[in-house]
C-alpha cells in the first residue's frame, strides 16, 4: 500500500490519475498538484464519477524547488510520479532528494531555450540518487517506456543476439481539427523539427528533419509512412542491448500536418527564442502553444487508434529470427474509460504501472534507472491487465 503524488494535470496526468485510483490495492492514497489548481479539481471530479474513488488535490509550483521539497516532507508521499513537462524533471528531482522521495517521469530533461534530447543532466544524478537509496526511474510512457520494456522482453526471451531494433509509432486517429499536438504541443513541436538521428555500428548518423521516410505495416491500422526521427530512448537502449548494430525510431506524420508545420517553420512560429513585439519579449513557440487546441480537449471526439510497437531483427539457436511487438488502442474507447484520448493514454498508464512496480518493491534498484535495465515479466503482466494489452508476432 502506498501514497502517491501525480504532479501536472494535463492529457497525461489525467490519465495517470484515473489509473492509480483503478488501482487501490496498491496506491490507497492518490494526490494531483499542478500548476493550475481547477484542473485537478476537474480530474477529480471526473474520477469520482468514473472510478467511485476520492482523491486529493493540490496546488503545486514544480519549478519551485524549496516549495516542493517542504510540501513533500510534508505530505511523505512514498513516489512522486512526473507528468508536467520535461523543464520540471531536475527541479522535481532535486525535491525528491531533498524529501527522501522515490520519482518517476515520462520523457527526459530538457532546457527551456535549446531543444535537445539528452539524458546527461538526469545521469548526473545518479550517485546522489544511489547514496540515497532512492529510484529514479526514467521515461515510464509508452515511447521511451513500453518500447524500452518490449526491448528487455526481446531480449530475455525470443532472442539470443538483437541486431537491429526499429521502434515504430503510428496514431492513425483523427481529432477533427485542421492542426493540433497530441501532448504538449511545445514539446511534441520541438521534437518533430529537430534533426532526425539513429544509431549504426557504433555511431550516430544525422538526417535532416523528416529526410528519410518508408511504408510501414502497422498492426491494426495498416500501411501508414512513416519518418525517422530522434526520440531519446535509443541513447539509452545502445548502451543495453547486447550485439545492436543499428537502432531507429520511425513516426507517421499525416500530409496535412506536416504542410501546418512547415508553414509555422517558415514564418517562425516555432522559434523558441524571445522576440520583440511591440516593446514586449514574446517566444512565438509558447504563442502558438496557447492557441492551439489543449491535447486533453481533443479526447471527446477522438476516432481511430494508435498502433506503437518495436520491430526486432537477429537470432535464436543460430537462425535469423524477425518480430514485433506491438499495442493497438483505440481513441474512443480510452475516452469512455478515463476521458482521454488514446496518446495521453498509452502514456499515463505505463507510468501507473511503473509506479505499481516501485510501490509494490517489484521494481528496486536505487540510483538513476531506465525501463529496459529492469525485469520486464511483472511490468508487462500489469500492463496488458491494466488496459494496454501487447502481442508478439513473428514477421
Ligand atoms: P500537458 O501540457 O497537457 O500537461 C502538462 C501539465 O503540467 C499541465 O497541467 C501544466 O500546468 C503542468 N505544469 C507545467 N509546468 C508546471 C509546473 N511548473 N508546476 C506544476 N505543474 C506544471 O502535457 P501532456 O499531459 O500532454 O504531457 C505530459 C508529459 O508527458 C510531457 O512531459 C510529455 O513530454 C510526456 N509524454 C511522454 C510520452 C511518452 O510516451 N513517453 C508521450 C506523450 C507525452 P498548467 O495546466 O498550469 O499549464
Amino acid at each position: 500500500m502506498s501514497r502517491v503524488l501525480i504532479v501536472g494535470a494535463g492529457g497525461v496526468g489525467g490519465v495517470v490519475a484515473h489509473k492509480c485510483a483503478q488501482r487501490s490495492e496498491i496506491f490507497d492514497e492518490v494526490i494531483l498538484a499542478s500548476r493550475t489548481l481547477s484542473r485537478c479539481e476537474k480530474i477529480r471530479d471526473q474520477i469520482k464519477e468514473l472510478q467511485g474513488r476520492t482523491i486529493q488535490v493540490a496546488q503545486l509550483d514544480a519549478d519551485d524547488v524549496g516549495a516542493t521539497a517542504a510540501y513533500l516532507k510534508r505530505l511523505k508521499p512514498d513516489l512522486l510520479i512526473n507528468v508536467a513537462l520535461p523543464y520540471q524533471d531536475l527541479p522535481l528531482m532535486d525535491a525528491c532528494l531533498e524529501a527522501g522521495v522515490h520519482y518517476l517521469d515520462t520523457a527526459n530533461y530538457e532546457p527551456r531555450d535549446v531543444a535537445k534530447f539528452e539524458y546527461k543532466w538526469q545521469w548526473a544524478y545518479r550517485e546522489r540518487f544511489e547514496q540515497a537509496g532512492l529510484m529514479a526511474l526514467l521515461g515510464s510512457g509508452f515511447d521511451p517506456g513500453v518500447t524500452n520494456v518490449f526491448c528487455a522482453y526481446a531480449q530475455k526471451h525470443l532472442f539470443d543476439e538483437i541486431h537491429t531494433v526499429d521502434i515504430v509509432d503510428c496514431n492513425a486517429g483523427s481529432h477533427g481539427h485542421a492542426f493540433a499536438t497530441n501532448f504538449n504541443p511545445e514539446i511534441n513541436l520541438r521534437e518533430v523539427t529537430a534533426n532526425g538521428r539513429y544509431w549504426q555500428n557504433g555511431q550516430w548518423i544525422e538526417t535532416k528533419p523528416m529526410e528519410i521516410a518508408q511504408t510501414i505495416d502497422f498492426p491494426g491500422v495498416g500501411e501508414r509512412k512513416a519518418y525517422l526521427i530522434y526520440h531519446e530512448e535509443l541513447e539509452s537502449l545502445v548502451l543495453h542491448i547486447k550485439g545492436l548494430k543499428t537502432i531507429r525510431f520511425w513516426m507517421t506524420f499525416g500530409d496535412e500536418y506536416l504542410t501546418h508545420l512547415r508553414v509555422l517553420n517558415n514564418v517562425g512560429m516555432l522559434r523558441i527564442d524571445p522576440v520583440d513585439h511591440k516593446g514586449q519579449k514574446v517566444v512565438p513557440m509558447e504563442l502558438l502553444k496557447t492557441l492551439l487546441p489543449d491535447p486533453a480537449s481533443l479526447a471527446e471526439n477522438y476516432t481511430g487508434k494508435t498502433s506503437i510497437g518495436v520491430i526486432f531483427e537477429g537470432t535464436k539457436d543460430g537462425k535469423p529470427k524477425k518480430a514485433i511487438i506491438y499495442n493497438v488502442c483505440d481513441h474512443a474507447e480510452t475516452y469512455k474509460e478515463v476521458r482521454a484520448q488514446a496518446v495521453s493514454y498509452t502514456t499515463g498508464v505505463p507510468a501507473m504501472v511503473g509506479a505499481a512496480m516501485l510501490a509494490t518493491g517489484k521494481w528496486k534498484q536505487p540510483g538513476v534507472v531506465h525501463m529496459e535495465q529492469l525485469d520486464p515479466d511483472p511490468f508487462l503482466a500489469l500492463l496488458g491487465d491494466s488496459g494496454l494489452p501487447w502481442h508478439v508476432k513473428e514477421l
